[in-house]
This record gives C-alpha cells, structure tokens and sequence, in this order.
C-alpha cells in the first residue's frame, strides 16, 4: 500500500513539474510575442440603443502563436499579470488602439481595457498621453475600461490617476459591474462616466437577474452615467435591455470582434452617431 501510494505522488509530482515547464514556455513564448508582432487588436463594435448607431468600439487582445494557434486572452492575460509583462502589452494595446481609432471616421469611440496591474505600475497617465499624443487622437475618443480589482488597493493613489485621466478628457468605464463584492460602492467613490453590466445578467434570463438589470441601469442613469449591456446574442435579450434604462448594447448580435481591416467595411453597412 505504501508503495502504491508512493508512486502515485511520484506521478502526482511529475504532473505538477509538466505543468510548471508549460508555464515556463508560455511565458517566454509570451515575452517574445510582443517582438515577433504576434499581437492583433480585434474590435467588437457598441451602439447607442436610441439610435441603433454606432458609437465605437472595444478593443480586444489577440495573440496569434505560429504553433499554438490563437490564444484567448483569458489564458493569458494573468499570465501576464504575475509576471509584469502586462505592462509593456498594455502600452502596445493602448497604442495600436489609439492609433486605429485616430484613423476611424467621426468622432467614433475606442474602448481600451486597462489591467490593474498598469495601475500599480504608475506609468498608466504617461502611457496614456504619450498615445493620445502621437495618434492625434482627440482624448473624448478614448474610453479606458478598468473592474474593480484596479479600485482594491491603493484607493488613493488610483482615484488620483483617474481624476488625472478624467483631467486629461479620457472617460473611465466600470467593467463587469455586479461581478464583484463591493461595486455600488465605488460608483460613489470613483469618476466613471459609464457602468459596463455584466453579461451574466444580460443572458441570465430569470427574475433575479432581471430585477439586478433594472436596479443597475436605473442607480446608473440616476447618476447621470451611460450604461452598457454586455453579451447581448439574442433578439429577445435586446428586446430586454430596451426596457430598461441602457443605454448602449455590446454583443454578438450587434457585432461580432472584428480584424481592423474590417471595420470599415462594417461602418459602410451601420449607421455612425
Ligand atoms: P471583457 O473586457 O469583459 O470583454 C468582453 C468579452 O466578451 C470579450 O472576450 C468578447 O469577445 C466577449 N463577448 C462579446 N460579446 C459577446 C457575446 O455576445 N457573447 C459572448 N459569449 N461573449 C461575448 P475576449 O475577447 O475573449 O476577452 C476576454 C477578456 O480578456 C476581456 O473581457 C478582458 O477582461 C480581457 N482582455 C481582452 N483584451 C484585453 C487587453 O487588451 N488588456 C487587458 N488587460 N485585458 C484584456
Ligand atoms: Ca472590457
Ligand atoms: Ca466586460
Ligand atoms: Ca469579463
């Protein structure tokens, strides 16, 4: 019995090192993938729900590994996180971004998500102006997309990044509100121009998430700030959302994530505010 027990902690401790050694490769493979340009932006369009017309677009990371194919960022991105190298990723992101958009027509919006760890890093206001600045693009443009793990620590050193960033004209959007532990708390506490609700109680299609919907976009536009829908794939869902107060939608049914090549094509075919 001893031995049996024995050998399956050897295979145990083989198991946990084969995962270790794709960890390690991952991360290198990660370090090297911002040289070797591996990284796309894909953009998934946002309309306003009184005009059905676009308003911008949320940036979204892609890697595409010669080998491992394309990579979701959820595998990743906290990769990323452990390690620091989310930073120098969140400079390219916010560059390429701001870039694309500057080249967009009107005055359509780019949505960039912003990882808490760029917070810590405190480089995040001079990143931010350095690519407002050499795209050209003008800061009502760029809307930086932060959840709450950002507002955790730190409180006082991230409220004044984003008055500073709000200073600059840039908007701040709460990301999968609902999802955490203390969101209505920080919607007093911090400068967000939009509340970006969780697609879980977009799809969730019962009477709690219903009545979460309700409670959420009507605290929202008591605040005077916009609300978006998130996930929305049905015609029933959009049926939904326009019951309450929304007042943007974000989801398959609106428009998948796109190559950057296609968003011309796609703004050819949609109404633009
Ligand atoms: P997120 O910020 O909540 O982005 C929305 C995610 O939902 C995206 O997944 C998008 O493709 C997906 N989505 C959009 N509409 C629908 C829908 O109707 N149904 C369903 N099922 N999904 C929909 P994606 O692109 O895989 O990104 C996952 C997460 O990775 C993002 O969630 C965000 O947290 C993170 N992420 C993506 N790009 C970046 C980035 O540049 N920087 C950082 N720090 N995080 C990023
Ligand atoms: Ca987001
Ligand atoms: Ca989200
Ligand atoms: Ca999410």
């Amino acid at each position: 019995a001893k031995r049996a027990g024995r050998g399956r902690y050897r295979f145990f401790e083989q198991g946990m090192d084969l995962q270790l050694h794709e960890r390690r490769e991952l991360e290198i493979d990660l370090r090297r993938a911002l040289a070797l340009k591996q990284f796309e932006l894909a953009y998934q369009p946002f309309l306003d729900l009184s005009t059905d017309a676009v308003i911008g677009f949320e940036a979204l990371l892609r890697w595409n590994h010669p080998v491992r194919g394309k990579v979701p960022p959820l595998s990743f991105i906290s990769v990323a996180e452990e390690n620091g190298l989310i930073v120098k990723i969140g400079e390219w992101v916010l560059m390429t971004a701001c870039m694309a958009a500057a080249s967009w027509p009107g005055d359509l919006i780019v949505a960039v998500n912003v990882s808490p760890l760029q917070f810590k890093a405190d480089t995040l206001l001079t990143t931010v102006s350095t690519a407002l600045e050499r795209s050209g693009l003008a800061p009502e443009r760029l809307e930086l997309e932060i959840t709450e793990g950002a507002l955790l620590a730190d409180t006082d050193n991230v409220l004044a990044t984003l008055h500073s960033l709000r200073a600059l004209g840039v908007k701040i959007s709460m990301d999968d509100f609902g999802t955490g532990y203390s969101s209505l708390s920080y919607l007093q506490k911090f400068p967000f121009n939009k509340i970006k609700i969780d697609r879980s109680f977009v799809s969730g299609g019962g009477a709690d998430s219903e009545a979460i919907l309700r409670a959420v976009s009507g605290l929202g536009s008591n605040l005077g700030m916009a609300i978006t829908a998130e996930g929305v794939e049905t015609a029933e869902q959009l049926g939904r959302i326009r019951e309450q107060s929304c007042t943007h939608v974000q989801g398959y049914l609106t428009g998948r994530p796109m190559a950057p090549d296609q968003v011309e094509l796609f703004l050819q075919e949609q109404p633009i505010a």
